[in-house]
C-alpha cells in the first residue's frame, strides 16, 4: 500500500485521454486498408512535419539512429573522416560516426544549456587534424529539448566546410530566434522513439533537408538503393522506412504538438519558479523555445544518489540523463577529444538529474514533486 499519488515520468497515458479516440480510428483505419509499408499516411505525415518546422523535405525512416546514419551514408563519410560532435549526448550521436568507419571527435559543451560549446569548434577541429583526419561535418545534439546557439556554428561550418547535422531527436520543434530546430542546418534528423516530445507508438524518425538532390537520394537509400521502381536497384542501400502504422499514429500527435511545447512552457515555468532559489534550474537563451523534452535540474554531485532515494520513496521517479559523458565509455574512449580534455561534460554528468516532464502535469501533482525536491534539498543542506 502506498500513500502517495503514482506519478509517471512520461506520461503517455495521459495524452491517449486527450487524443485516444481519433488515435485509435487512424491506427485501425491502416489495419484494415492494409497498405503496411509506404502506405500514403507515410508521404503525408512527411509532408507535415516538413511543414511545421519550415523545411523542404522529410523523409521518414525506422528511428532516429538510422536517420543519422543515412545521411552519413549520403553524404560518403568514411574511414579517414572526422566527425565533431558532443559526448555529453546519448551515444547514438556518435555511434553512428564510429558505425560508418568515420571518427567521432568530441568537443566541450556550454556549462549553461549543455549543448556544444561553439568556442570549443575550433579545439575539436585541430585535434581533427592533428589525427591527421578529414573533418567533414558537425553533429550537433538539441540537448533535452533546446536548440543549440546555431548563429555561431553556422558560421564556423561555413567557415571551415563542415556539414551541419543537426540531432534534433530531443528538440525537433524548439524555436532557436525564429527558426524552427528541425529546418535548422544541412540535415536535421529526429526521433519519434515513444519517449521523445513528438514520439510514436514504436520506433521512428525522419530525416529533414532542404536539398531536393539529397532528398531523393535519401529515399532510395532507405529502399535498398531503390532506382525508378521497386526492383531496379541502382545502389546499395539499407530497409529503413517509417511503417505506415507510426505515421498514422504521428498524423494525430502532431495535430496536437504546436499545443503540447505550449503545455510543457508552463510546466517548465512552474518548476523554475519554484526552485530556482535551491538548485540549479535549466537556462534557455533568450529569444528561444524549448520542447522541454526534459526539464533537468544540477544538484551537488555527492547528494545526486540520495537524492533520487529521498524523491522514489515519495513515489516521484527521476532520471540521469547521461551518467556518463561518451568520451569515458568503453565504446568511445579511444576517440579523441578536444583540446585537453572535456572537464565542464565531466562535471555535468555528475550533478544532472531530470524530474518528471510531460504536457498533462496537473498542478496538483506538480506540486507534489516541488515540496518533495524543496524536501529534499533543504534536509541534505541540514544534514551537510
Ligand atoms: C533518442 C535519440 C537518438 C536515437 O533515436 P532512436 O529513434 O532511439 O534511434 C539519437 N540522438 C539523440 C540525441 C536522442 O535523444
Amino acid at each position: 500500500m502506498s500513500d502517495h499519488p503514482e506519478i509517471e515520468f512520461i506520461d503517455l497515458k495521459a495524452q491517449r485521454q486527450h487524443i485516444g479516440k481519433a488515435m485509435d480510428d487512424a491506427i485501425l483505419k491502416v489495419v484494415h486498408d492494409g497498405n503496411y509499408i509506404l502506405g500514403e499516411q507515410v508521404g503525408q505525415f512527411e509532408a507535415g512535419l516538413a511543414a511545421f518546422c519550415g523545411a523542404k523535405h522529410a523523409i521518414g525512416v525506422a528511428n532516429g539512429t538510422d536517420a543519422l546514419i543515412l545521411v552519413l551514408e549520403a553524404l560518403g563519410i568514411g574511414p579517414g573522416d572526422a566527425v565533431i560532435c558532443p559526448s555529453f549526448t546519448f551515444a547514438a550521436t556518435a555511434e553512428v560516426v564510429a558505425w560508418m568507419g568515420a571518427t567521432p571527435v568530441f568537443a566541450e559543451i556550454d556549462e549553461a544549456t549543455y549543448n556544444i560549446d561553439p568556442k570549443s569548434l575550433a579545439a575539436a577541429l585541430d585535434t581533427a587534424r592533428k589525427h591527421e583526419l578529414r573533418p567533414r561535418a558537425l553533429i550537433t545534439v538539441d540537448l533535452f529539448g533546446q536548440a543549440c546557439d546555431y548563429d555561431p556554428i553556422e558560421a564556423f561550418c561555413k567557415q571551415n566546410d563542415l556539414v551541419l547535422i543537426a540531432d534534433s531527436a530531443q528538440g525537433y520543434g524548439a524555436n532557436y530566434k525564429g527558426r524552427i530546430a528541425g529546418a535548422i542546418g544541412a540535415f536535421a534528423t529526429t526521433s519519434f522513439f515513444p519517449a521523445k516530445p513528438l514520439g510514436c507508438y514504436g520506433d521512428g524518425g525522419a530525416i529533414l533537408t532542404d536539398s531536393d538532390e539529397h532528398a531523393e537520394l535519401l529515399r532510395s537509400l532507405r529502399f535498398h538503393g531503390k532506382g525508378a521502381y521497386k526492383y531496379d536497384n541502382v545502389r546499395v542501400g539499407v530497409n529503413s522506412r517509417l511503417d505506415t502504422i507510426q505515421a498514422a499514429v504521428l498524423i494525430e500527435k502532431l495535430k496536437v504538438y504546436a499545443e503540447e511545447i505550449e503545455k510543457r512552457q508552463r510546466v517548465a515555468q512552474r518548476y523554475t519558479a519554484a526552485l530556482k532559489d535551491l538548485v540549479t534550474t535549466p537556462h534557455v537563451m533568450p529569444d528561444c523555445v524549448s520542447t522541454w523534452a526534459q526539464y533537468t535540474i544540477r544538484v551537488d554531485a555527492a547528494q545526486r544518489d540520495a537524492f533520487q532515494a529521498a524523491l522514489k520513496a515519495k513515489g516521484v521517479p527521476t532520471t540521469v540523463y547521461y551518467p556518463k559523458p561518451l568520451h569515458q565509455q568503453t565504446a568511445y574512449k579511444h576517440y579523441p577529444v578536444a583540446g585537453n580534455g572535456l572537464p565542464i561534460s565531466e562535471r555535468v554528468a555528475q550533478e544532472v538529474v531530470a524530474l518528471p516532464m510531460h504536457p498533462y502535469l496537473d498542478e496538483a501533482t506538480q506540486d507534489y514533486i516541488i515540496a518533495a525536491v524543496r524536501a529534499a534539498l533543504t534536509s541534505k543542506a541540514s544534514a551537510a
